[in-house]
C-alpha cells in the first residue's frame, strides 16, 4: 500500500491522479488533498478519498471546509497556509508525492517532496524551470524518485533504458524528438493572432487542461518550458532536442538512437497514462484510458514548429542559453502575462512582447541559492507589472 500526497488536487492533473487512484483502493490511499481556492470541489474530494488532511490557502476558506468535514463526519483535519503545503509533502507517513500545483506556487511543496526522498511525480513543471540545476543536485542528494508526468517527458522517459543517469551518450541516444500539437492556432499568421480571445486560446484540440497550461500551449511557451523541462531531466541541452510539431497528439515523444532506431510512445492523449505509469513504476496498473485505434487515428503528420508567428518557444532557448536565473525570470514573466491575457488586460501577441522586454531587463545572477531563484521570480514580476502599467492595455 502507498500513501499519497496529490498537490493541487483540485485541477486537471489532480483530478485524473485521483481517477487513477481509485481504481486501484488495493494499491494507493490518500494522504492529503491541496487546492488554491476551490473549497467545494475539495470538499467532494474528501468525502470520496476520505484524505487524513486537506490543505486550502486562506483560514478562511479552511475554517468553512472544516466544519463541512465535521459535518460530514469524516476524520480530515483541514490547515491553510503554505508551510502546510510543505508539511504534507514531506510526511513521514507519504511515499509519493504527485506535485500538480501550476506555477511557481508549486516550487517550495515539490522541493519539500524532494528533499524528503519520496517518488515525485513532476507534473509541475514550471517548479523545475525555474530551479532546475539546485532541484536535480537535491534529487540526488535525497534519492527522490523523479517521474515525469508531462506527457512528453513521460513519453521519453518510456523509451529510454531504466538507468539513464550519466548522459545521452552513454546509452547511445543522439536526439530527443520533443512533440508539440502546434495548439489551437497552428496555422495561423502573427497579424491573426492580436486578436485572439482567452475562450479560443484555452479550447485546445487535443487535451483538456488548467487555463494557464492551455494559454502557454497556445504560445508555444509551454513546448519552450518544456524544452528546458527536458534539459534538466534528461542531462542533455538543447542542441540535442529537435521540436516536432505533431496535430494528432498520438505519438507522446520520441528517442532517435545512434544506430538509427527512433523509439516512439504512443497513446490516446489522456493524461492518465503517464499518471498511472508514474504512480505504478515500474510495473504497470489499469488507468481508464481508452485502447489506441490506429484505425481512426488514419495519418500522424510532422511539420517544423513557426517560431516567427511564435517567439516564445525562441525565448525559452534564449533563457536555458543565459542560464542562472534567466529560466525563472523567464517564467514569471510569462505567468504574469498570461494572468494578464486571461483577464483581458493583454493581447495574446503582448504575451511574448512581455516576456522578452522583462528577460531583456535582467541579466541572469547564479541560480545556486533558491533565495536568489526566488528574489529574481519576485523581481520579474513587478517589473513585467510596470511594463503592463506602462502599456496601459495597448498591447
Ligand atoms: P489547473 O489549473 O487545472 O490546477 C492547478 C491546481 O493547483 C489546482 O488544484 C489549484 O487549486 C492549485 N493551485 C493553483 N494555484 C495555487 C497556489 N497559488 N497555491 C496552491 N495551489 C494552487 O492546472 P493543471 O492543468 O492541472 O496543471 C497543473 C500542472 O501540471 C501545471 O504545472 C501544468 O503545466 C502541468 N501539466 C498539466 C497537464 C494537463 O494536461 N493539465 C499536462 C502536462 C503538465
Ligand atoms: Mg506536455
Amino acid at each position: 500500500m502507498q500513501t499519497v500526497t496529490v498537490l493541487g488536487s483540485t485541477g486537471s492533473i489532480g483530478t485524473s491522479t485521483l481517477d487513477v487512484i481509485a481504481r486501484h483502493p488495493d494499491r494507493y490511499r490518500v494522504h492529503a488533498l491541496t487546492a488554491h481556492r476551490s473549497k467545494e470541489r475539495l470538499f467532494e474530494q474528501c468525502l470520496r478519498h476520505h484524505p487524513a488532511l486537506a490543505v486550502l490557502e486562506d483560514e478562511q476558506g479552511a475554517a468553512w471546509l472544516r466544519s463541512r468535514c465535521r459535518d460530514a463526519g469524516l476524520a480530515t483535519e483541514v490547515v491553510s497556509g503554505a508551510l502546510a503545503l510543505e508539511e504534507v509533502s514531506r510526511a513521514p507517513e507519504v511515499q509519493v508525492v504527485m506535485a500538480a500545483i501550476v506555477g511557481a506556487a508549486g516550487l517550495l511543496p515539490t522541493l519539500a517532496a524532494v528533499k524528503a526522498g519520496k517518488r515525485v511525480l513532476l507534473a509541475n513543471k514550471e517548479a523545475l524551470v525555474m530551479s532546475g540545476a539546485l532541484f536535480m543536485e537535491a534529487v540526488e542528494q535525497h534519492e527522490a524518485v523523479l517521474l515525469p508526468i508531462d506527457s512528453e517527458h513521460n513519453a521519453i522517459y518510456q523509451c529510454l533504458p531504466r538507468d539513464h543517469r550519466g548522459g545521452l551518450g552513454r546509452i547511445g541516444v543522439s536526439q530527443l524528438l520533443l512533440t508539440a500539437s502546434g495548439g489551437p492556432f497552428l496555422g495561423w499568421r502573427r497579424e491573426e493572432l492580436v486578436r485572439v480571445t482567452p475562450e479560443q486560446a484555452c479550447a485546445h484540440p487535443n487535451w483538456r487542461m488548467g487555463r494557464k497550461i492551455s494559454v502557454d500551449s497556445a504560445t508555444l511557451m509551454n513546448k519552450g518550458l518544456e524544452l528546458i523541462e527536458a534539459c534538466w531531466l534528461f542531462d542533455t541541452d538543447p542542441q540535442q532536442i529537435q521540436v516536432v510539431v505533431h496535430p494528432q497528439s498520438v505519438i507522446h515523444s520520441m528517442a532517435a538512437y545512434r544506430d538509427g532506431s527512433v523509439l516512439a510512445q504512443l497513446g490516446n492523449p489522456d493524461m492518465r497514462t503517464p499518471i498511472a505509469f508514474g504512480l505504478s513504476w515500474p510495473e504497470r496498473i489499469e488507468a481508464g484510458v481508452d485502447r489506441l485505434d490506429l484505425f481512426e487515428v488514419a495519418r500522424l503528420d510532422f511539420q517544423a514548429p513557426d517560431e516567427a508567428a511564435f517567439p516564445c518557444l525562441r525565448l525559452a532557448r534564449q533563457a536555458q542559453a543565459a542560464g542562472g536565473t534567466a529560466p525563472a525570470v523567464l517564467n514569471a514573466a510569462n505567468e504574469v502575462a498570461v494572468e494578464a491575457f486571461l483577464a483581458g488586460k493583454l493581447s495574446f501577441t503582448g504575451i511574448d512582447e512581455l516576456v522578452r522586454d522583462v528577460l531583456d531587463d535582467r541579466a541572469p545572477q547564479s541560480a545556486k541559492e533558491l533565495g536568489t531563484i526566488l528574489e529574481e521570480d519576485k523581481r520579474a514580476r513587478a517589473l513585467a507589472r510596470d511594463h503592463l502599467a506602462r502599456w496601459g492595455g495597448n498591447r
